[in-house]
């Protein structure tokens, strides 16, 4: 399959481009599209054969469902079957934006979407494009993150093209992406309602609003043996190729121990990389050391966080060494994401 590429300006979206995308989608292909969190790789959500093929081209096991993006409001009540008070209270204050919420799903969404569950994911974007094209591919659009399952999320278009060139209709490129990692997602079919992945709409942000929220267990313990209950969230997942050791405790003797590994590792002729920040990067001595963003600002590091795991990638490193970040605000987030690439490989120094 030969895949389109076409750029789009955001400040003047191109309606032909629109048109384009919205005309594959509606014919049941694959398009993907920049989001503010990560590219998604969107299909009919409504068409069980169209969100197939996206099981088929990112390799995603068949039980990871997928989250379903609307682009208005009224398209909710026909996909859902009971919408609390409180996620209209939600809705309204982070829709559009980086939250998904859970609810108990109506016919009109095939379990071939879901991954076989009564309840359906749901997102409404902010941006723009990606706005425009769920209108004009039918108003329903399945996207998962337009990567290969297992490979660190897409925050550029040409990250799209390395993992699925050939084997989806079309990519838009919007130039990359603001936020960096995927959706905050909010079980609403459980009372209080639970996080079942931590991202840019934080759980503070969210009690504020509408009260007590809890956590799945399996986020404050990644070791318990417990199926967390966002089926996405089992995977090792966002990884990069390389072994990823995140390293915790006062930041200089963090340095220290960074440096005293990737000595050791170099010498032993590993390529090694090094993930710093601004405050730190200079202190490095040894390996590809990358700067990740500023720790006075964890926005930074989570919009670089796949890009530099994916840089690493190909540049055939063996080992990386990653500063561990704080967890107030969106560091949740990053340290979830970094964790899980880690393959929950964090080491207290
Ligand atoms: P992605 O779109 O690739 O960022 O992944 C979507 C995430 O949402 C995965 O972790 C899924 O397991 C999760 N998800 C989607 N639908 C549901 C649902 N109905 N119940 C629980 N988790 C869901
Ligand atoms: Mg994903």
């Amino acid at each position: 399959m030969k895949t389109i590429i076409e750029q789009i300006d955001l400040r003047q979206m191109d309606k032909e481009t629109i048109k384009k995308a919205g005309d594959i989608l509606k014919s049941g292909g694959l398009v993907a599209f920049p989001t503010e969190t990560v590219y998604g790789l969107g299909a009919d959500a409504l068409n069980e054969d169209a969100a197939k093929k996206i099981y088929e081209a990112k390799g995603r096991p068949s039980d990871n469902p997928l989250i379903v993006h609307i682009a208005d409001m009224e398209a909710l009540d026909n996909i859902t079957e009971i919408i609390p008070e409180t996620a209209s209270s939600v809705a309204r204050k982070f829709w559009p934006g980086p939250l998904t919420m859970i609810f108990r799903k109506t016919g009109a969404v095939p379990l071939g979407t879901t991954g076989g569950l009564d309840t359906v994911a749901v997102r409404m974007p902010k941006h723009p494009a990606a706005k425009e094209i769920i209108r004009a591919g039918g108003g329903y659009i399945a996207a998962p993150s337009a990567n290969t399952s297992g490979r660190p999320s897409p925050t550029t278009a040409q990250h799209v093209e390395e993992d699925l060139d050939g084997k989806i209709d079309m990519i838009v490129d919007g130039g990359p992406v603001e936020i960096g990692v995927e959706s905050t997602i909010l079980d609403m079919t459980v009372n209080p309602p639970m996080i079942l992945r931590p991202g840019a709409v934080t759980k503070e942000m969210l009690e504020d609003l509408i009260g007590k929220i809890s956590v799945d267990r399996t986020l404050i313990e990644p070791d318990s043996s417990k199926a967390p209950k966002a089926p996405g969230m089992k995977y090792r997942h966002y990884a990069p190729k390389a072994e990823l050791t995140v390293l915790e405790g006062d930041l200089l003797q963090v340095i220290k121990e960074i440096n005293r590994r990737a000595e050791e590792k170099a010498a032993e002729g590993f390529k090694v990389g090094i993930i710093g920040t601004i405050e730190t990067v200079g202190r490095y001595s040894t390996g590809n050391v990358k700067c990740i963003g500023t720790r006075q600002d964890e926005m930074t590091v989570a919009g670089n966080l796949y890009g530099i795991l994916r840089d690493f990638d190909s540049e055939g490193t063996d080992y990386i060494f990653s500063e561990s970040f704080s967890t107030g605000g969106i560091g949740n987030a990053v340290m979830n994401r970094l964790l899980k690439a880690a393959g929950q490989h964090l080491i207290h120094v």
